[in-house]
């Protein structure tokens, strides 16, 4: 059994945004020479998510249009300490994490699968995302 770790950092340019972070993450799995196993990946951060979803430019508006949605409510009780509720309630919702599987070295995805880091309270100059890898 093998275990490899890493830290990936990664800029936001804006206060929503989807970055593909799937070619950093196939990076890890391939320094890692874990030929089959599982790949963590967590962003440890209360304001952004991790999200496996199709990367079509359509599909990431809808998916920034549902984020804008919800900020538009109001009354947020945290908003009185920092003013940014949405940004924490959006990453509670999405999650900090996605486990996918590994086989012959390479991280088994659906076809229209990609991770992306979903950023709810951008720009941000360095969101760490931890890569854990363990198998043989
Ligand atoms: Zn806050």
């Amino acid at each position: 059994m093998s275990f490899h770790r890493q830290t990936i950092s990664v800029f936001s340019q804006k206060r929503l945004e989807l970055i593909d972070i799937t070619k950093k993450i196939e990076d890890a799995v391939i320094e890692s020479e874990i030929e089959g196993g599982l790949c963590h990946v967590f962003v440890a951060h209360a304001t952004a998510g991790i999200i496996c979803n199709e990367n079509e430019s359509g599909l990431i508006n809808d998916f920034l249009k549902l984020f804008q949605r919800l900020e538009k409510l109001d009354n947020f009780e945290h908003n009185q300490i920092d003013d940014n509720a949405p940004a924490h309630l959006l990453s509670g919702l999405i999650g900090p994490e996605i486990t996918c599987p590994i086989e012959n070295g390479q991280l088994v995805l659906g076809r229209w699968q990609r991770i992306f880091l979903a950023e709810f309270d951008g720009p941000r100059s360095g969101r760490q995302i931890t890569v854990t890898i363990t198998g043989g």
